[in-house]
Order: C-alpha cells, then structure tokens, then sequence
C-alpha cells in the first residue's frame, strides 16, 4: 500500500469533542443526565502483527476525546484505521497499551470480573454482522428477555413482559408475532433490530455500535440508521457510531472524529467536516462514498485502505489480552 501523503496527527492535547464552540450548548449535551460521560485519554493499542515475526503495529496510536452524556459521536476510516480496536477497548474486551478510558467512575481497562459486568450494564455493542452475533436456536424473546433477567434481575415473566415494549421501540411489531421467531425467520434490518433491542434491555448509557448497517441491504440501511438516531434523542443514550461511510454518519451523530492508521487526523462538528473536510484523507473518504460507481471512486476507496504504522518496540507495555 502506498503511502499516502502522509496525514499527521491532529495536536497531542487530549480535546473533548464536545469542546468544540460549534457543539457546546446545544441538545447533544444533557447537564444532569445520569449518563456518565466516556473519556479516552492518550489511548495506544499495540499488536505483534499476525505471521511478521516480532514486528508490531499500532493499531490505535495516541486517541484522545470524549462522549458527552448524550451526545452521539461518529468515528470513521477505512478498513484497518483502527476503529473496531477502539470499540473493543471501550467495551472492556480487551486493554490499552498506554492511556486511559474512563466511563464515569469505571476506569475501563483496569476492571475486572465485577467491575466488567457492571461495566457490560452500561455499554452495550451494536456489531456489524447481524447474521453471526445471534444463536440461530434463539428465539427472539430468549434472545431479547436474557439481559433483562442477568443483569437487571428480572424474573422470567417480567422479562418476557419487556421484550414485547421493547420489540415495539425497535419497530418489530406485532411484538408477539416476532418474539417466536428464530433469526432464519428475519430479514437482515430485522436482525439488526433485535440486536438493537437486545442492547437496550440492559439499559444502557452508551452504545457502542460498529457498522451496524454495512451488511444489510441498501433499502434496510435508513430504516436502522433512523432507529438509532431515534432512540438516542429519545433516550438520552451517548452513541458511538463507527463507520467506514461519513455519509451515514450525517443522519446519526453530531460530531466526527476521522481516523487514520490508529490516528485521529480530522474533528470537529458533523456537518462541518462534512462541507469543509480539512484533511486530504477526510476528502478521499468522502469522495469514495460520495460517488461509489465512479471509477475514479473506487481507487479513492482502495487509496484509503489504511494500513497501521509499525510501532515503537515496547514489549514489557502491552498489556492486551491479544
Ligand atoms: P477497522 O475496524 O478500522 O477495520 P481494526 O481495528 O480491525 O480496523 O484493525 C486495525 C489494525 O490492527 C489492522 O491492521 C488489523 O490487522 C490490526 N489488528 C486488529 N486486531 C488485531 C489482533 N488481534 N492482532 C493483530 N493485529 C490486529
Ligand atoms: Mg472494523
């Protein structure tokens, strides 16, 4: 892959998106939710590259910024940028080498057995592949009705109860209809939406969701998208919606972080970097979905297919569980 002009990094300073003047004060931000807000501070995330010897790549490199209490957060790049490395180390599933993340209180990559649990209560993952992440010998209810009994404690007929409300807020109605089914019996977009209901039944502060609509059909992609920016102005959910197309990221966040090669290279309010990209790769993705069937579109895409820089050898500071 050749290297592009290479994009530097934005400055060091950890930024809070939401200290961005275009962003402060409006409905993004929520004085006196009970959301906590999620800090990511210098946050790096070293791997031993699979098949190359010693050699290590930094997929996430020196990453700092916030999520205000409800305030919905895109974060995009093209393959290999390092996004779902990010989503794993905010999620708890794996640790940063250097840095911290803070979820309220939670200092996220040093909890542990309970401390992840609690954790899992609050940040719930919207992942991309609607089709893998669940049981094909579920039903809907199981699926749906397992959160509220594990981690709110519900009884078997009192989750069953909350699935049928909030099969109904993710627009799965007649909510008795669905609650039988199996995920053969589903459309992709249908899938996703249990997923999605399955996220909310632990009652989360913050999702979590990495591509979400990548892999469904074209014509199911809105009706989701919508769903989620839906559900966080209603619920006063914080979202991180991560995606390798800026133009999805208009519908459902407010503001962008643009990543490259484990780098934040762009930031700033939606719709601003979207009319006014400031950096050459912030263009290049937004040429490569601007116009998807054009030749020229396509080399864009391959151009920005991003490739983690090698990292600074630094064994005894990887903590990850990788
Ligand atoms: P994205 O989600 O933006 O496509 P990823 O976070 O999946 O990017 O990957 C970023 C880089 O880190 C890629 O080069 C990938 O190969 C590498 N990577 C991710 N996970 C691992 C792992 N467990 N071991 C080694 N390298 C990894
Ligand atoms: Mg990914």
């Amino acid at each position: 892959m050749s290297a592009e002009p290479a994009p530097g990094p934005v400055p060091a300073a950890p930024v809070s998106v939401e200290d961005s003047t275009a962003s402060r004060g409006t409905a993004s931000t929520r004085p006196g939710s009970s959301v906590p807000e999620l800090t990511v501070s210098g946050v790096s995330k070293v791997y031993r590259a699979r098949g190359q010897g010693r050699r290590k790549v930094a997929a996430v490199d020196d990453v700092s910024f916030a999520i205000a209490p409800g305030a919905a957060v895109g974060l995009v790049g093209a393959s290999g940028s390092g996004k779902s490395t990010l989503a794993r180390l905010i999620t708890g599933s794996e640790r940063p080498t250097a840095g911290s993340i803070t979820f309220g209180p939670a200092d996220i990559g040093k909890l542990r057995a309970r401390g992840l649990r609690n954790l899992h209560h609050q940040v719930q993952m919207v992942f991309q592949d609607p089709y893998g992440a669940l049981n094909p010998l579920h039903t809907v209810e199981y699926t749906v009705s397992r959160p509220c009994q594990n981690f709110l404690r519900m009884s078997a007929g009192q989750a069953r109860r909350r699935v049928g409300d909030l099969l109904e807020t993710v627009g799965l109605v007649p909510a008795s209809q669905f609650a039988a089914k199996l995920p053969h019996q589903l459309s992709g977009g249908q899938r996703q939406r249990v997923l999605i209901a399955r996220a909310l039944a632990c009652e989360p502060g913050l999702i979590v969701a990495d591509e979400p609509v990548s892999m469904l059909d074209v014509s199911l992609r809105a009706g989701v998208l919508d769903l989620l920016a839906e559900l966080r102005r209603e619920r006063g959910l914080s979202l991180l919606y991560i995606t390798h197309d800026l133009l999805s990221a208009r519908v459902v966040t407010d503001e962008l972080l643009v990543l490259y090669q484990g780098r934040i290279v762009e930031r700033g309010p939606t719709r601003q970097v979207l009319q006014h990209p400031q950096h050459s790769y912030t263009v290049r993705l937004l040429d490569a979905v601007a116009n998807p069937l054009a030749a020229s579109a396509s080399a864009a895409a391959a151009s920005v297919t991003a490739t983690p820089s090698p990292a600074t050898p630094s064994p005894s500071t990887d903590r990850g569980r990788s």
